[in-house]
């Protein structure tokens, strides 16, 4: 089901959900400038996932070293988030797992958690989202395949961005 040449461009969950948050960050993120592991917000969403449900057995569950899932429970993968500020690229991160589970035969539903909002989103893979996800894979490959980053354009985020300084300094 996944053609060669998004299977080359190694499209992980990250590249989707930054896809949809911004071009420029997903650029220079493939091109290995990662500045996100200083980001305090980063840091509180990695603490979250860790400490967040305890109890909870199959945490991290990596598929072809491109997937990494935060919980896998019966039916349903889960996604631990910090806030709903990004929901349209997370539910767009977890539609690629669930798109990608279909591909290896395996059904399953998706839940996107926000423990610290107390709230959950049930997120269903239809036609009308794997539509969407092929063209972002598309997408994707247009823009990593660009010789330079794409422009930056101010969005209301970019002050929270770790490359804020690096786009706008
Ligand atoms: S600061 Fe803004 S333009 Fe630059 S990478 Fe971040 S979100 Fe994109």
């Amino acid at each position: 089901m996944m053609e060669t040449s998004f299977d080359s461009l190694r499209i992980t969950g990250v590249k989707i959900n930054y896809f949809f948050i911004c071009k420029r960050k997903l650029w220079l993120f493939d091109r290995g400038i990662q500045m996100e592991q200083e980001s305090e917000r980063v840091l509180l969403g990695k603490l979250l996932d860790e400490y967040s449900y305890p109890r909870k057995k199959r945490r991290r569950v990596t598929i072809d070293d491109l997937i990494a899932i935060d919980l896998v429970e019966g039916d349903t993968v889960r996604e631990v988030k910090y806030s709903k500020v990004f929901e349209k690229a997370s539910i767009m991160q977890i539609g690629y797992y669930l798109f990608y589970l279909k591909g290896l035969g395996i059904n399953k539903k998706g839940i996107i958690s926000y423990p610290r909002l107390r709230k959950s989103k049930e997120v269903v893979l239809t036609d009308e989202m794997i539509s969407e996800l092929k063209e972002a894979m598309k997408g994707i490959e247009e823009v990593l395949t660009m010789p330079s980053p794409p422009v930056a354009e101010k969005k209301p985020y970019c002050r929270k961005c770790a490359y804020f300084e690096f786009c706008f300094g």
